[in-house]
């Protein structure tokens, strides 16, 4: 057989296979990209639901979506693998308004390893004095232990019952305080510091003062108290109905009376002061508590300092 002979023979044998062979091709073309679109729409669904734990300030948090701490529920939860197994799984695959949080009293590890620089942020060997700021940020080792509130917010499990005595306290007395912000992981941490950078590189600004002014609001990764699971942000149900945005204005409430007067009884302090901006490096929060135990609180607040001043002594 000649060569052209031959070739006319594959020629034809190829016109034959061709219509099969396309046929082949283009269904498992489809059913790759099937495959592809269900997987990236699962994906996707995980990342957004999963970024809004707290059910009852599901609405509230996108309203407040700005702000540095209603939005930090939000990114905080995108390390939803953490958290108890039952919970995980929900999140990841029911649509926002079924995502539930996870029962109570159910704690979990976060993170997974010390590291020594952690020695720095701790005065005195006293964890309840940790301190995470942009002095001294926390590395992403730091650990503790969380412990899910029925409202779906993580504290320090350590810190759960002054936490409840304290809200107790505070109905007892006609106050109802609202959480909007607990236990944020460096993970979720590090994506509401670059949704605000963003925010400001949008707006014109350059990367490093866009940064600069992120920084003013948003704590950068390792900076952030939320971190410590030893924070939170409370505010008044009706005062957060009617404000957009985490202000200061939230100091002319009964609600932040009630803290300022009482927290300290509980162990907490309010951490970002109006006059110590310069030391603590963040401006004025009223909503943000901080627990450090019933003695330095009071020490704290009754000589108004900071805790940044509380534990130079054992500097
Ligand atoms: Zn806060």
């Amino acid at each position: 057989m000649s060569f052209k002979n031959e070739y006319r023979i594959v020629k034809t044998n190829r016109r034959k296979i061709n219509p099969t062979l396309i046929v082949g091709a283009v269904i498992v073309l489809l059913v790759c990209f099937a495959v592809m679109a269900v997987l990236g729409a699962f994906s996707g669904k995980g990342e957004d639901v999963s970024s809004l734990a707290p059910v009852s300030s599901a609405v509230n948090a996108i309203t407040l979506a700005s702000s540095e701490e209603s939005s930090s529920e939000a990114s905080t939860s995108s390390v939803t693998t953490s958290a108890p197994s039952t919970t995980s799984s929900k999140v990841q695959t029911s649509s926002v308004a079924s995502v539930k949080p996870s029962t109570s009293s159910k704690a979990s590890s976060v993170t997974t390893s010390s590291a020594p620089q952690i020695e720095a942020n701790v005065p005195n060997g006293d964890w309840r004095l940790v301190i995470a700021n942009k002095q001294y940020p926390l590395p992403e080792s730091y650990k503790i232990n969380v412990t899910y509130l029925p409202n779906g917010y993580r504290l320090d499990s350590r810190i759960v019952d002054a936490y409840n005595s304290m809200i107790a306290g505070a109905k007892e007395d006609g106050i109802t305080l609202k959480i909007i912000s607990g236990f944020r992981t460096y993970q979720g941490q590090t994506t509401l510091f670059n949704n605000k950078v963003n925010k400001y590189l949008n707006q014109g600004y350059s990367r490093e003062k866009a940064k600069e002014l992120a920084a003013q609001y948003v704590a950068p990764p390792g900076t952030s108290e939320h971190l410590t699971g030893l924070a939170v942000d409370l505010i008044s149900t009706n005062w957060y109905n009617y404000n957009s945005d985490l202000n200061s204005g939230f100091e002319k409430t009964k609600e932040f009376e009630w803290l300022y007067n009482n927290c300290a009884e509980y162990g907490f302090v309010l951490r970002y002061p109006k006059d110590k901006e310069v030391i603590t490096g963040y401006s004025y929060e009223p909503w943000h508590y901080r627990y450090v135990g019933i003695e330095a609180a009071k020490e704290i607040m009754s000589n108004k300092i900071c805790l940044e001043e509380y534990v130079e002594r054992f500097n």
